[in-house]
């Protein structure tokens, strides 16, 4: 699949490290939770989560060389992109949806959330970070209706400690839960969610080059998450010994996850 080349058209700062991008392309075929790989020319191509259809959006955090790239673009310079990939949410089923998002994980929630409220579903999202400035799209989220829970691990907004103390009560409430962040948190999620018995589908990242299952990049425990994911079910992830535990990076080595950074095995 070749990549479609297209102008930027808004570029949003969300917060220090992080920035929405706009393109001037739709992709109406796409659902939440899947993701599109950005290609810059001449610098890379990694995968990012779609956070709106029309138009095309991205939210991105500078983490390394391909996001500092990005974010030293400007509107009008173009990027390509192709997509979407991989298997995104479920959204069906009666009653209250609980997102829990961490990082750049809330921006990918937020498509989810407004395909929800569209349907006028009850959504409580619980967002959370290091401290009030990480928080990201609280305020469209507000908008659109759900209810919002924050945490801070410094209790400078919201609920002092993580983002599952901020979904401890709408977890009395949930009937399904939708998770996107980092994989400790994701790992967290999936132990609460199994232990209250609440279906949990949790957006897992590793890392990838081709995002359709050729280069094997993006093994989890014998599972591809570019075409068996990026969305797993919490049971199917408790069957995988690689999540919460090990990934790869671009060689293929094997890490360790230790808190926040990784040890090479
Ligand atoms: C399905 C999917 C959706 C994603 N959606 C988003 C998104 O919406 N917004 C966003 O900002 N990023 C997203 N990412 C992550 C993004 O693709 C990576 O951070 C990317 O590597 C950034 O490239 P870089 O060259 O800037 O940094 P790199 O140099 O590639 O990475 C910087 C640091 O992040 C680590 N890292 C890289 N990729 C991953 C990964 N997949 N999982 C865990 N750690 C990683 C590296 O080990 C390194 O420590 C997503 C990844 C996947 C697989």
């Amino acid at each position: 699949m070749l990549p479609r080349v297209v102008p930027i058209t808004g570029i949003i700062p969300e917060n220090p490290y992080t920035k929405t991008f706009i393109l001037d392309d739709a992709i109406p075929q796409a659902t939440p939770g899947q993701f599109v790989m950005l290609w810059i020319p001449g610098v890379d191509e990694k995968p990012f989560a779609i956070v709106a259809r029309e138009p095309l959006t991205i939210t991105v955090a500078a983490v390394g060389p391909f996001s500092r790239a990005l974010h030293a673009l400007n509107i009008g310079e173009k990027v390509g992109w192709r997509g979407p990939f991989g298997h995104g949410f479920d959204l069906g089923g009666d009653g209250e949806t609980l997102l829990i998002g961490g990082g750049y994980g809330v921006a990918a929630l937020y498509f989810a959330a407004s395909e929800l409220r569209k349907q006028s579903r009850d959504v409580t999202v619980a967002m959370g970070g290091r401290a009030a400035q990480d928080l990201l799209f609280e305020e469209r989220l507000c908008a659109l209706g759900a209810r919002v829970e924050i945490a801070t691990e410094d209790g400078s907004r919201g609920v002092r400690g993580l983002v599952t103390d901020a979904a401890q009560e709408a977890l009395m409430r949930a009937k399904r839960i939708l998770a996107c962040g980092p994989e400790a948190m994701l790992a967290a999620v999936m132990r609460l969610a199994l232990a209250k018995n609440i279906p949990a589908q949790l957006a897992v990242e590793r890392y990838m080059k081709c995002g359709f299952g050729i280069c094997g990049q993006c093994t989890l425990s014998g599972k591809l998450v570019c075409m068996d994911g990026p969305v797993f079910t919490a049971k199917e992830l408790s069957q995988l010994p690689e999540f919460g535990r090990v990934h790869r990076d671009a060689t293929g080595a094997a890490h360790f996850f230790q808190g926040r950074g990784a040890r090479r095995i």
